[in-house]
């Protein structure tokens, strides 16, 4: 049977906000019936338009706010509201650590039905901008040049002069490549037509080095004037390190190619997390916000509570850090990671830190775990730090079955985290306490690491 829906298409309405949705929205209820509006935050009184019905709840757009929440501040950066990569810039930096610390514990109590359990209050940052090391403007045109980001759910590009969440050397870049592009009439992709060349331009900087690559992604062979716009780098940024083109020919969302052309400089910058160095090229993976990075991690090390002869296996260990992280305290760390190139990168950071009691394997952790274990590598302590879709069934019952001391679970997503510390706590431990950290401020991202005890023998 049909329920009675409360609201209709294009009418507005008023409505009190009383939650926020995981992808930042304000939540609100007409009749009991759900509303979700982009922008809106809770303890907001506003009209809302309905632009969406569905069975179980309606999507409303933010008309006007009548009375303001107390946590409402206006937002530093002047494109919040278009912009896709903040969510809720509107919310008080310090009610939004509260809010993740909620959104925690609501899954944890919820998904995982866990009650017995220590959830910390949120580390945010003392300075909560400027964080990010990489950033990824798309090049459109709309009129003129257009360099920016996507608006939200969407390939529209917000033009941008200045991104508060990016490190400031980003504002200098996007204007000399905009001159550039303006000066020299370079033609621009256009991502509907599959035509044009200058796709994207992609910036690294190593945080503790000071070091900056800037990689311009063409889909071609080579860029036409482009000693100019190394010159003008050069001229502008004492510190620019390294620049690269990169092919990429394909279509598709995906931002950089295989192909990798040196323009100028070294191949890799460097960058430190504590005191292990990393080499980052265009298509290295490394950790976007570093500073928060050290915190997550100090934290695992800390529930790790290593004494130096224990066996540590470290599951999804992408660039191994974690495992490079936890080999200083540890006899010996094993990580896993599907991604073959990650593996050669972990590999690689062992031995430019001279750290030798680790080994690395490329393949899913729920096949290669449990082959190591039935080879006769038993785990004292075990770290998971799986995708947003959480640990495979298949690899907790093989953790299940290893029964380490200990377990750290590193997650990107409460939901999954919380539904497999259920699964866990059925299997013989018990969750202890999640540790939430701030890694992706004014966005609804919140990073949690937990530590498990093994209670059954
Ligand atoms: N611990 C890493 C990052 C983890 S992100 C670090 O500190 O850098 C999650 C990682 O899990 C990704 O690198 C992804 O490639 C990997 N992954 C996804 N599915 C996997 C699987 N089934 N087995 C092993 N690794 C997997």
């Amino acid at each position: 049977m049909k329920k009675n829906i409360p609201v209709q298409k294009n009418k507005i309405y008023s409505l009190q906000i009383h939650g926020l949705g995981h992808r930042g929205e304000g939540i609100g209820k007409i009749d009991g019936f759900t509303i979700f509006v982009e922008g809106a935050i809770p303890g907001d009184e506003i009209k809302t338009k309905i632009i969406k019905v569905k069975n179980n709840y309606a999507i409303g757009r933010l008309e006007k706010v009548i009375a303001p929440s107390t946590d409402r501040i206006s937002p530093p950066c002047p494109i919040a509201e278009k912009c896709g990569g903040c969510q809720i810039q509107q919310i008080d930096y310090q009610k939004q650590l509260e809010y993740k610390t909620q959104l925690v514990k609501d899954n944890i109590e919820r998904i995982g039905k866990i009650k017995d359990i220590i959830i910390h209050p949120t580390i945010g940052m003392k300075d909560p901008w400027n964080y990010r090391n990489k950033a990824q403007f798309p090049i459109g045109e709309e009129g003129g040049v257009v360099l920016g980001f996507y608006a939200s759910k969407s390939h529209k590009i917000i033009s941008t002069d200045q991104c508060l969440i990016q490190h400031p050397i980003n504002d200098k870049i996007i204007k000399i490549v905009k001159e550039f592009i303006n000066g020299f009439g370079i033609s621009i992709y256009n991502e509907e037509q599959y035509e044009g060349l200058l796709r994207h331009v992609v910036t690294k900087v190593g945080f503790t080095t000071g070091e900056i690559m800037v990689v311009l992604v063409i889909n071609g062979e080579s860029l036409l004037h482009s000693e100019k716009l190394v010159n003008r780098l050069k001229e502008s940024i004492p510190n620019i390190s390294s620049v690269y083109l990169n092919i990429n020919k394909k279509r598709g969302n995906v931002i950089l190619g295989k192909d990798n052309r040196l323009l100028y400089g070294k191949e890799y910058i460097v960058d430190y997390i504590g005191d292990i160095r990393f080499e980052i090229s265009p298509l290295s993976f490394f950790q976007i916000n570093p500073v928060q990075t050290k915190v997550l991690y100090e934290k695992a090390l800390e529930y790790a509570n290593l004494e130096g002869n224990e066996i540590v296996y470290d599951a999804y260990c992408g660039i191994g850090t974690i495992s490079l992280f936890l080999a200083k305290k540890a006899k010996k760390v094993i990580g896993v990671e599907i991604v073959e190139q990650a593996i050669e990168d972990a590999k690689r950071n062992a031995k430019i830190n001279n750290i030798e009691n680790v080994e690395f394997y490329a393949g899913k952790a729920e096949e290669i775990i449990p082959k190591l274990y039935r080879q006769g590598d038993q785990a004292d302590v075990i770290v998971v730090d799986p995708p947003r879709k959480g640990c495979d069934e298949k690899l907790l019952d093989i953790i299940i079955q290893m029964k380490p001391q200990r377990m750290v679970y590193v997650s990107c997503n409460p939901s999954t985290l919380a539904r497999d510390l259920n699964y866990l706590e059925k299997g013989g431990f018990k969750a202890v306490e999640v540790q939430p950290v701030d890694m992706f401020p004014h966005t609804m991202h919140v990073e949690c690491v937990t530590l498990m005890s093994r209670v059954e023998k």
